[in-house]
């Protein structure tokens, strides 16, 4: 031991970091890649009240970021202050910090930035244009024609932190990275006009969109068309909270998480409670192991949540995470309920051209078929040929002639077929069974394909749902009760929880300092895994403060249920029986889905059609 002690060295004394050192530290954390300098220099400008932003990039934001806007400006004598750490002026007091209603507020962007490139900060008020610049270009301010507003000319961006650039990924990489920031500040503000250019040529011009139309059609330019057509419009409003967006149907799901955008108060964050609550309102709509699409904006007092926790400001933490969760889980969940099949503002499931690719491969000829309604189609028909009922349709006219007629004739119920404008229900009335496995309907828009297993088990479970919902949760005690081991963590949930607990069918009680035991369990998960599921809960209500994981085991072994249950495949239905389906279809919430998923019936258009048919109307 002695020996060890004299073989140790003097312990390195401790040294303020040189300004310039300590900023390129800083810059480690806020600067990670080109992606980052556009996001924060764009944030300045939304802040200096913006109306219109111009973006220039060069070699992925290497060579050149150059962002121009046409806010407020810096004053000559603030401009060196501006690239100084800690200098901002947004906020300067505790009270301002707790309240922040600008993007930034830490004063590290601009000194950051400029420790790891060349940069040139040039402002102007009231027609006198000045610029700093950093490095050696540092000093007093020069003169520099600008127009109203500030430009950030970035320039060799990491030209002196080699260990940096070695991170850096191709050209077209950054690219996309910086492609992305671009897109989520277009859809923070759409008061805003952007315009960009990568390498010269024109990347995006969106001008200011105020209207509900503008703002869908800048959305649709920023994340596609398909993401607007299967969009669902949501807005709601409760205790103070404000959430508005669009979220997609459950038929435009993604294999990966990268279309999912949630603004706080104007800022686009990543947030766990926020992404489970909306996942939570997906629940048995969605195809496992997909993901949703949405786009949404959550308002709140800027009191209630708190945006320093992050080096990027792109996560928040809410004073009271429950109710933002509740919340936005219940507005999700209530929008996509009301989306049943047939019903709408927007179709989504209509089968656009490319479903179809072109012309088919085979003909589809139409053949006439006796009226008369009730009776059940003969079986199989081969060759994909499709039988008709209702009216003689004569082979060239097909289609035409049948639409111009009242859709009524297939219907037992009577309606009457003088009437004009008979009200023809969603999913429209039933023509025939094909293979066995769907229905085709007519309604006013064209062809529906409904899948009628799809569409019967999700009815069947929606009943058993509601069954399970009108009648109070059933315990069964264990035969022998299951003891758990706890870290201490849990066990403070489980003492503080055991009502809640209770309430989702679990007696747990306490049977040592680490340990619980679970003497009875929901009577319909019996044969579920106690132990695992009891666990689950005490995570989420650790996480959450709340839980729907019983529900939700629950609602799985319904959805089981239901889908053996449902019509099978080759069963033959008459049309009585069929139109009976799409009418419970159309009555029945969240019927645009089958229970994993998948869309329950499709609209094929008649201008979809004609296009198969090469036809213009
Ligand atoms: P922060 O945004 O956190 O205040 P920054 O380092 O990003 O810190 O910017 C420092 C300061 O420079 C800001 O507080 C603001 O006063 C000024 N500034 C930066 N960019 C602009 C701009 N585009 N227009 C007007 N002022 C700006
Ligand atoms: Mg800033």
């Amino acid at each position: 031991m002695g020996e060890g002690q004299s073989d140790r060295q003097a312990p390195p004394s401790i040294k303020l970091l040189s300004s310039n050192l300590s900023d390129q530290i800083a810059a480690g954390e806020v600067v990670e890649r080109p992606a980052s300098v556009v996001k924060e220099v764009l944030e300045n400008a939304l802040d200096a009240g913006a109306r219109h932003i111009d973006i220039e990039i060069e070699a992925g934001g290497t060579r050149l970021i150059r962002v121009r806007d046409d806010g407020f400006g810096i004053p000559r004598d603030q401009l060196s202050l501006a690239l100084t750490r800690h200098a901002t002026s947004k906020v300067s007091t505790l009270e301002d910090l707790e309240a922040i209603t600008t993007l930034g507020f830490r004063g590290e962007a601009l000194p950051s930035i400029a420790s790891v490139s060349r940069l040139q900060l040039i402002s102007a008020q009231d027609g006198n244009g000045w610029q700093v610049g950093s490095g050696a270009e540092g000093g007093d301010p020069q003169p520099a024609p600008h127009p109203q507003g500030t430009s950030v000319v970035v320039r060799d961006l990491f030209y002196n932190t080699p260990a940096r650039r070695k991170f850096l990924r191709t050209e077209r990489t950054e690219q996309s990275h910086i492609e992305e920031a671009l897109r989520r500040l277009a859809m923070a503000r759409f008061d805003v006009r952007f315009t960009w250019r990568y390498n010269g040529r024109t990347g995006q011009d969106l001008p200011i969109a105020e209207s509900e139309s503008a703002r869908a059609g800048r959305v649709s330019k920023l994340l596609g068309r398909g993401f607007m057509e299967h969009a669902l419009p949501l807005r709601s409003e409760a205790a103070g909270l404000s959430l508005e967006g669009w979220i997609a149907t459950p038929a435009f799901a993604r294999a990966a998480a990268n279309m999912q955008y949630v603004y706080v108060n104007g800022r686009v964050i990543r947030d766990k409670t926020v992404s489970h609550a909306i996942r939570l309102g997906y629940a048995d709509v969605l195809h496992q192991g997909r993901h949703p699409a949405y786009l949404l904006y959550l308002e709140l007092d800027p009191t209630r949540v708190d945006v320093n926790v992050h080096p990027t400001k792109s996560e928040v933490r809410f004073r009271d995470s429950r109710m933002v969760h509740d919340f936005i889980h219940r507005a999700v969940r209530e929008r996509l309920r009301d989306a049943r099949a047939g019903v709408g503002e927007t179709n989504p499931n209509v089968a656009t051209d490319g479903a179809f690719g072109g012309a088919p491969a085979m003909p589809m000829p139409i053949a006439g078929f006796p009226g008369g309604g009730a009776g059940g189609l003969s079986g199989y028909r081969p060759n994909f040929e499709m039988a008709v009922a209702g009216g003689s349709v004569s082979e060239t006219t097909g289609f035409y002639q049948l639409a111009a007629q009242p859709l009524a004739t297939a219907v037992e119920g009577g309606l009457s077929p003088e009437t004009e404008e008979v009200e023809i229900p969603p999913l429209g009335y039933a023509l025939a069974q094909l293979h066995g496995i769907y229905i085709l309907a007519q309604n006013r828009a064209g062809l529906v394909l409904v899948d009628m297993h799809a569409g019967h088990e999700r009815i069947l479970y929606e009943r058993l749902k509601q069954q399970r919902a009108d009648n109070p949760l059933v315990r069964q005690p264990l035969l022998i009760p299951l003891v758990l081991h706890l870290s201490g963590r849990e066990m403070d949930t489980v003492l503080t929880a055991q009502d809640e607990l209770l309430s989702h069918g679990f007696e747990v009680t306490p049977s040592g300092p680490e340990s619980v035991t679970i003497r009875e369990v929901p009577a319909l998960l019996r044969d579920a895994d106690a132990s695992a599921m009891v666990r689950d809960l005490i995570a989420d209500l650790q996480r959450f403060g709340s839980s729907n994981r019983t529900a939700q085991e629950q609602d799985q072994l319904l959805s089981t249920l239901a889908c053996h249950t449902s019509v099978r495949a080759n069963r033959q239905l008459t049309l009585p029986e069929m139109n009976g389906l799409l009418r419970e279809m159309e009555a029945t919430e969240r019927s645009g889905q089958c229970n994993h998923g998948r869309p329950t019936w499709v609209q094929l258009d008649l201008s979809a059609i004609d296009k198969l048919f090469m036809r213009g109307r």
